[in-house]
């Protein structure tokens, strides 16, 4: 790749990444790095904390400073589109109008908000969260707002909603489901969130479908759910979860499902483009089939995956997923993917603030959910990616020396398969 061009779509977390890292390992040829939002490439986890309340500057989003890039040299085009990708003669169309040739070409598009599908979803005062501008536009409207409705109990929503709530707002969430992030966590910690955010004065609504959205001069008034209650809102936030945005692929002719389908080693179907973050799906080691996650982990570490083939040390992706979220005093941490456990163990006291939850499958290890424990977390980390086996029994005695046993060489037979 000595000399070559690689041009990076999408100039979030994984585009930043990307770049950053290709520099790092001295690659010398151009890096392009495109994206259409109008800032300098900046965190998203801030906006539904620190950065929604007020807590952290628009400063202190960005993940470098300007200068940055012109140290590095990087080609940053901010508030810039792809439009189209030209496989055939390895060129892009930008929105702009012009046209751009790679060598290699990174997907880094990530994903976008899944739009509530009801009448009155476009009412003013309905809103979603990816984006600083987002972000912006709930904090001047929570300065107003006195009845919230978050629509979704995902990470997001909950995020929001301790947010909303901390500023002594009316806050409802309204979920489909019988328990909030049910997709990701056990019904343990789902337990425990519910009532810390009910403590917190949260109410929640599990099992409530949205219906529509009602509104008087075309500012959103209530929420209706099946069954017909009307709940009061001046302020709708929808949190329903995300689209991977894969429609460049697509319209490439590039193989997808749940995002850009990519192999072991990042690589699309066609070898010059790579896809990462948000928007690929791809075989994991931690979990039976594909995969596509979202986190900042993820992002980060495909693209280091990417940037070091790029350079010629190229390996298989095969980090272990962790994740984070916020909310009010809470900070829990994932490790591993929880999905499709049978069994959970729980170690520490959910009364005296700090827990984790080990969530097994046939007795093996999946993953680790810890609030307010960082050092399970940590230890889970490493448990995960070296595939040292932890039994039950050692994980829910608190006698047992978790960070000793971690520090163990793996026996053969307790690598993840
Ligand atoms: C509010 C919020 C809070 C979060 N909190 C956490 C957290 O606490 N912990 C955690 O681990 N993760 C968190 N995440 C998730 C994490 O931020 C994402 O997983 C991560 O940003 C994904 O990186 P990415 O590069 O794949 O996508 P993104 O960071 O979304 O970047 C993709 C970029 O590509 C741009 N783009 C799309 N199409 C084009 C195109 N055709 N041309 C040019 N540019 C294009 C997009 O506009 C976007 O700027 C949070 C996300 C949000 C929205």
């Amino acid at each position: 790749m000595a000399g070559e061009t690689v041009v990076i779509a999408g100039g979030g977390q994984g585009g930043f990444q990307v770049a950053a890292s290709l520099r790092q390992a001295g690659f010398d040829g151009r890096v392009l790095l495109i994206g259409d939002e109008p800032e300098l490439p900046y965190q998203r986890p801030p906006l539904s904390k620190a950065y929604l309340s007020g807590q952290s500057s628009r400063e202190m989003l960005s993940l470098r400073p300007e200068q940055f890039y012109a140290d590095q040299q990087i080609e940053l085009l901010a508030g810039e589109r792809v439009t189209v990708i030209d496989r055939h003669r390895r060129r892009l169309q930008l929105a702009s109008a012009g046209e751009l040739g790679y060598d290699h070409l990174v997907l880094a598009v990530g994903a976008r908000n899944r739009a509530l599908p009801v009448p009155g979803a476009d009412l003013d005062g309905v809103l979603g969260l990816r984006t600083v501008a987002d972000a912006d536009a709930l904090r001047e409207r929570l300065k107003g707002a006195r009845d919230v409705a978050i629509v979704g109990a995902g990470f997001i929503g909950l995020e929001f909603a301790a947010v909303a709530a901390a500023q002594g707002l009316n806050v409802q969430v309204l979920e489909a489901a019988r328990r909030p992030m049910s997709r990701a966590v056990s019904a343990h910690t789902s337990d425990y969130f519910t009532q810390a955010h009910t403590q917190s004065g949260v109410k929640f609504n599990f099992g409530a479908c949205v219906v529509r959205l009602h509104g008087s001069g075309g500012r959103v008034t209530a929420v209706e759910i099946a069954g017909g209650q009307r709940l009061p809102a001046d302020l709708v936030l929808v949190g329903i979860g995300v689209i991977p945005n894969t429609e460049l692929a697509i319209a490439a002719e590039l193989a997808t499902g749940d995002g850009v389908l990519v192999d072991e080693h990042l690589v699309s179907s066609d070898p010059r483009v790579s896809a990462i973050g948000d928007c690929a799906q791809y075989p994991s080691r931690f979990t039976a089939g594909l995969i596509r996650l979202e986190s900042v982990q993820n992002a980060v570490d495909q693209a280091r995956t990417v940037a070091a083939r790029l350079v010629g040390n190229g390996a298989p992706y095969a980090k272990v997923p962790w994740f984070w979220s916020d909310q009010g005093k809470l900070k829990l941490q994932i490790v591993g993917v929880i999905a499709g456990h049978d069994a959970t163990v729980l170690r520490g006291d959910p009364d005296r603030g700090g827990f984790s939850v080990f969530c097994y499958r046939g007795g093996k290890l999946l993953g680790i959910e810890s609030v307010n424990r960082p050092a399970d977390h940590m230890v889970g980390r490493r448990l995960l990616s070296d595939g040292i086996g932890l039994t039950p029994e050692q994980a829910a005695d608190e006698g047992f020396d978790l960070k000793a046993h971690a520090a163990t060489p793996a026996k053969p037979s307790e690598h993840v398969a």
